[in-house]
C-alpha cells in the first residue's frame, strides 16, 4: 500500500491493509452481509454437444454483486467462502437457484427436457451430513427432476475423504444426479480411483485444450484421457475452446462434448434467453 500525501496532510502507512488475514477477514464480513441480502447471480455457461453442434446443458458460475466494488469473480471469493464455512449456505443458495433457473426455462418451453444443469460442488459441502437431504429438498421445491443435475466436483474434493465421498456419490446416482469430474487432468493424476465412483462425465482441463493450434504435437494427454473415458462408460467435456482449430481438433477425436468462449462467455440468464431463441448450432 502507498503512502498518500493528501489535501488534510498524510494518511498514516496502515499496516491492515497489505495483511492477508484482514483481507481474509474483511472478505468474510462482506460475504456475510451479501449471503443476507443475496447479493449473488448465477451466469450461465452453454455446454455443446460436437456430434449435432448444439446446445446439451449450462454450467452455473456463481458471480457476486459487491456493493462497493461491482462483480466479483468466483477465483476470488470461493476459496474464502470455502476456508470459512461460507460455501455451505451460498452453496445451498446456488443449488437452489440453478435448479429454479433450469425448471423455470423448462417451464417456458425455452429449452429441451434433457438439458441438463451443471453446478460446482466444493469439497467443504461434501462434508456436510444433511448434504443428501438439502439436495432432495431442493429438487423438490424447484420440481426439477433429478436426472437434468449434474455436480461437478474435483478430484481433489474426493480424496480428501474417499470413503464418505464414495458413500455420498453412490446416493446421488441412486437418485439419478449426474456426476462429473472437473479440471481433470490437472488434480491426482491417480487413475485408480476412478473405479471407485460412479462418476459420468470427465471435464478435461483447460489447460490441455488451450495448447491445442491445430498440429498433432499439441494433442498431449487428451487422446488418453478419451480412451480412458470410453473405456469406463464416461463422457468427455473439453473445457475452454476459444478457436475453430480447437473445436475441429475435438471433434476429430470423438470428443463429445465441449464449452468455451469460442461458443458463448458465460452469460446471465436473459442472455442465455436471447442466445437460446436462435437456436444456435455450431
Ligand atoms: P470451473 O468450474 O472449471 O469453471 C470454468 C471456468 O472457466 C469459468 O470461470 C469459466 O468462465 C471459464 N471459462 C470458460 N470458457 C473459457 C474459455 O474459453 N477460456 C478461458 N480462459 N476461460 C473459460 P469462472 O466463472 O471464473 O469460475 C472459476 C472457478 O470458480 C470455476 O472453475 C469453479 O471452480 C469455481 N466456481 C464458479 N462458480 C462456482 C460455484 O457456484 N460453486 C463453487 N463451489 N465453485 C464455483
Ligand atoms: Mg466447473
Ligand atoms: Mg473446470
Ligand atoms: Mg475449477
Amino acid at each position: 500500500c502507498a503512502k498518500k500525501q493528501g489535501s488534510a496532510g498524510y494518511r498514516v502507512f496502515d499496516p491492515t491493509m497489505s495483511n492477508p488475514a484482514f483481507k481474509v477477514f474483511q472478505m468474510e464480513t462482506d460475504l456475510r452481509r451479501s449471503l443476507q441480502h443475496q447479493d449473488f447471480q448465477l451466469y450461465y455457461q452453454p455446454i455443446v454437444s460436437l456430434d449435432t453442434g448444439k446446445i446439451v446443458g449450462f454450467e452455473a458460475l456463481v458471480r457476486w454483486k459487491h456493493p462497493l466494488r461491482g462483480l466479483i469473480s468466483p477465483v476470488e471469493f470461493i476459496p474464502v467462502a470455502e476456508e470459512t464455512g461460507l460455501i455451505v449456505p451460498l452453496g445451498q443458495w446456488i443449488l437452489y437457484e440453478a435448479c429454479r433457473q433450469l425448471r423455470y426455462w423448462q417451464t417456458q418451453g425455452a429449452i429441451a427436457r434433457d438439458i441438463t444443469m451443471s453446478v460446482n460442488f466444493s469439497a467443504r459441502q461434501f462434508s456436510q451430513p444433511d448434504l443428501i437431504e438439502q439436495i432432495d429438498r431442493i429438487l423438490a421445491e424447484t420440481q426439477l427432476n433429478p436426472q437434468n443435475l449434474k455436480l461437478e466436483i474435483t478430484e481433489s474434493s474426493i480424496m480428501e475423504n474417499t470413503e464418505i465421498a464414495a458413500a455420498m456419490l453412490h446416493q446421488l446416482r441412486q437418485r439419478h444426479i449426474q456426476l462429473s469430474i472437473d479440471d481433470f487432468g490437472t488434480g491426482y493424476s491417480s487413475l485408480s480411483y476412478l473405479h471407485a465412483f460412479p462418476v459420468n462425465t470427465l471435464k478435461i482441463d483447460r489447460t490441455f485444450v488451450q495448447r491445442l493450434n491445430g498440429t498433432p504435437e499439441t494433442l498431449g494427454l487428451i487422446p488418453a484421457i478419451l480412451s480412458i473415458a470410453k473405456t469406463m462408460g464416461m463422457s468427455v467435456v473439453a473445457e475452454g475452446i476459444e478457436t475453430p482449430q480447437q473445436l475441429e481438433q475435438l471433434r476429430a477425436l470423438s470428443c463429445d462434448f465441449s464449452q468455451g468462449y469460442f461458443f458463448s462467455h458465460p452469460l446471465a440468464a436473459q442472455q442465455i434467453e436471447e442466445l437460446i431463441i436462435t437456436a444456435p448450432e455450431w
